[in-house]
């Protein structure tokens, strides 16, 4: 099963590809956690999109395709996986039905994350993530069970995004507004689109989304 999560940055993409991994066992292709390890890891990719990220601008097209088209081919995406950041164009969708149809597969659902973009301010500066694992949390909305201590594995360090401060959330909206809600329209015809009340507190998020997924997902 291909799923696609689309919305805008702080919808909870992250957050539901997580859980839909874990359920389903569909691999979690996080765009935007690809560019943070290359970033990281000092690559050549990395080099070139840290300023771009910085100032929540797009990374080139060709470079996004690139390194899906690459990653979509490991065996551990056999059974399906989760997109949460790509597409985020009209060519990365062209670009996406194409590999797509190449390997012989469909794009089973595009679930709209809908959310007011009053809340993404405070969605967005108020995540963190363990430094070791990855689990995410937010100050008000998920918070650590004990204080200083991640739930997941029991790390002690947390990470706040580069990207995540006022300032940079206004441009992601504004390309987000321009670029990526115009796949809106492009996935409207195909009849994989649906959508989900995104403002609602995450388990219920969660919820909706097993619903469209045909039950497959099991509490
Ligand atoms: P995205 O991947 O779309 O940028 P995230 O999944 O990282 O968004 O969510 C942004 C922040 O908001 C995180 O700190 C997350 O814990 C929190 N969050 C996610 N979904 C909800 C929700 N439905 N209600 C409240 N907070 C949420
Ligand atoms: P995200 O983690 O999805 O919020 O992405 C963080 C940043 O990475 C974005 O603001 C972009 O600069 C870049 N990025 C992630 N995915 C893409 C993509 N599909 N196309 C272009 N840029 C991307």
């Amino acid at each position: 099963m291909i799923v696609v999560l689309l919305g805008p940055p702080g919808a909870g993409k992250g957050t539901q590809a997580k859980r839909i991994e874990e359920k389903l066992g569909l691999v979690q292709l996080s765009t935007g956690d690809m560019l943070r390890a290359a970033v990281a890891a000092g690559t050549e990719i990395g080099r070139q999109a840290e300023a771009i990220m910085k100032a929540g601008d797009l990374v080139p097209d060709a470079t996004m395709v690139h390194m899906i088209s690459e990653r979509i081919e490991l065996p551990d995406c056999a059974k399906g996986c989760v997109l949460d950041g790509f597409p985020r164009t009209v060519a990365q969708a062209d670009a996406l039905d194409r590999m797509l149809e190449g390997k012989g597969l469909v794009l089973d659902r595009v679930i709209e994350m809908k959310v007011d973009e009053a809340i993404l301010v405070e969605r967005i500066t108020g995540r963190f993530a363990c430094a070791k694992c990855g689990e995410g949390y937010h100050d008000t909305y998920r918070q650590l069970k004990v204080e200083g201590i991640c739930d997941v594995c029991g790390g002690g360090a947390f990470d706040r995004r580069a990207d995540d401060t006022v300032e940079t959330v206004a441009q992601r909206l504004a390309k987000y507004n321009a670029e990526t809600s115009p796949l809106l329209d492009y996935y409207a015809g195909t009849g994989a689109l649906a959508s989900v009340d995104a403002m609602a507190p995450i388990a219920e998020v969660g919820q909706a989304i097993d619903r469209l997924l045909d039950g497959s997902v099991e509490d």
